[in-house]
């Protein structure tokens, strides 16, 4: 059965990266991959189109299709709107109308780029981490919020952090069923010793790690410690699991280890495994339109979109193979350059990758 993907470039160098992976999707097609493309605006670009960065017509797409892959949004020139129409928005919009609870987000370090890391080589050469992330629950949606004005007149800014059962659970699943196609260990992330809401899902991730996932080594860790050991350890990590904030924080720091931004993709998951794509970098306005940018984050989603929601692991791996093989041509965009490596264009990286495949 033919599947559909729906392309969003978005704004900034998200159109030039998105080109990329869609000529690599379109190499598969010749191949045999059954995919149908479709392409709709969101952020900027939606804006300047029609007022609003998720426009009900593209909701309705991204309903509609298997996945979704995302370029990047976002820009200086929609900067001065009203927070509520920024093309952030459509983002957030994307996110909760498709029900994506769980973000995947990789941190992968090719050993060819192991100088990009400001940390030693040997600490992170051939780093391979997953950390899933639950992303439509915790402190960043909990009710009540807000800042009120006490009786003596301070101000008093507060959130609420809270996970029903159901929600942990389900986030725990997700990373058991991925550790089993890695290395069978799950590192679950919480603040157990502070946070009663944190004690519960430590209670309910061992529940259900020892009932379906005995196969599965599961660990916990406060999250202060999980970011001393991200940075002193990193490599000892398979599958981190852990909640919105968290994950959010700890992302970002795993990302960095790598040190090579546009190398990153990532993937947000609904209940029955349809996904939404993209890189984890933004839309780059420093570079856009330059043909300057690395491709391969987008590209690499498209191996995620492959692996997680289309079914077609072999096709997956032989991305992946590919963006390594590239590397180890030598090839480089200029983020990721080192001494005696041949700058490309944006462009001609898609090209090589192609060419590989
Ligand atoms: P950014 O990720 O866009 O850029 C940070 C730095 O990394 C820049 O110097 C940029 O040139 C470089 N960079 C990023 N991606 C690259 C790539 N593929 N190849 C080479 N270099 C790359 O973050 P920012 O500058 O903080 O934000 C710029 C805009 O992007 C803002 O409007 C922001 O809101 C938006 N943004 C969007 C997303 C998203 O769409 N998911 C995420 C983050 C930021």
């Amino acid at each position: 059965m033919t599947k559909k993907i729906l392309i969003l470039p978005g704004d900034g160098i998200g159109p030039e990266i998105v080109a990329q992976a869609v000529k690599v999707l379109e190499k598969l097609q010749n191949q045999g991959l059954a995919v149908e493309l479709d392409e709709a605006p969101v952020g900027g670009a939606a804006i300047d189109a029609s007022g609003v960065p998720l426009p009900e017509e593209t909701l309705e797409k991204a309903k509609a299709a298997d996945a979704v892959l995302l370029g990047a949004v976002g820009g200086a020139k929609w900067e001065a709107l009203d927070i509520a129409i920024r093309p952030e928005k459509g983002l957030l919009g994307l996110r909760a109308g498709l029900g994506l609870f769980a973000n995947l987000r990789p941190a992968l370090l090719y050993p060819q780029l192991a100088d990009a890391s400001t940390l030693k080589p040997e600490v992170v050469s051939g780093l391979d981490i997953l950390i899933v992330r639950e992303l439509t629950g915790g402190i960043y949606f909990g009710q009540p919020r807000g800042i009120r004005t006490l009786e003596n007149g301070e101000r008093e800014g507060f959130n609420t952090l809270v996970y029903r059962e159901s929600e942990i659970e389900r986030i725990v699943r997700v990373a058991g069923d991925i550790a089993r196609k890695r290395d069978s260990r799950v590192c679950s992330v919480d603040k157990a010793n502070v946070l009663e809401c944190t004690e519960l899902w430590r209670e309910v991730a061992t529940r259900v790690m020892e009932a379906d996932y005995a196969d599965v080594e599961l660990s916990h860790m406060y999250v202060d410690n999980a970011a001393m050991q991200l940075v002193k350890a990193p490599k000892q990590f398979d599958v981190m699991v852990t909640t919105n904030m968290f994950g959010d924080i700890l992302s970002d720091a795993a990302a960095m280890l790598t040190g090579s931004i546009g190398m990153l993709p990532s993937a947000s998951l609904d209940e029955k495994g349809k996904g939404m794509y993209e890189p984890i970098h933004g839309s780059a306005p420093d570079i856009a339109g330059q043909d300057k940018a690395n491709p391969l984050a987008t590209i690499l989603s498209v191996a995620m979109m492959l692996r997680y929601s289309l079914e077609e692991s072999e096709m997956a791996d032989r991305i992946e193979a590919a963006v390594n093989r590239v590397l180890d041509e030598g090839l480089r965009t200029a983020d990721i350059l080192s001494e005696g490596m041949r700058e490309v264009s944006c462009s001609e990286m898609g090209d090589a990758v192609v060419a590989v495949l």
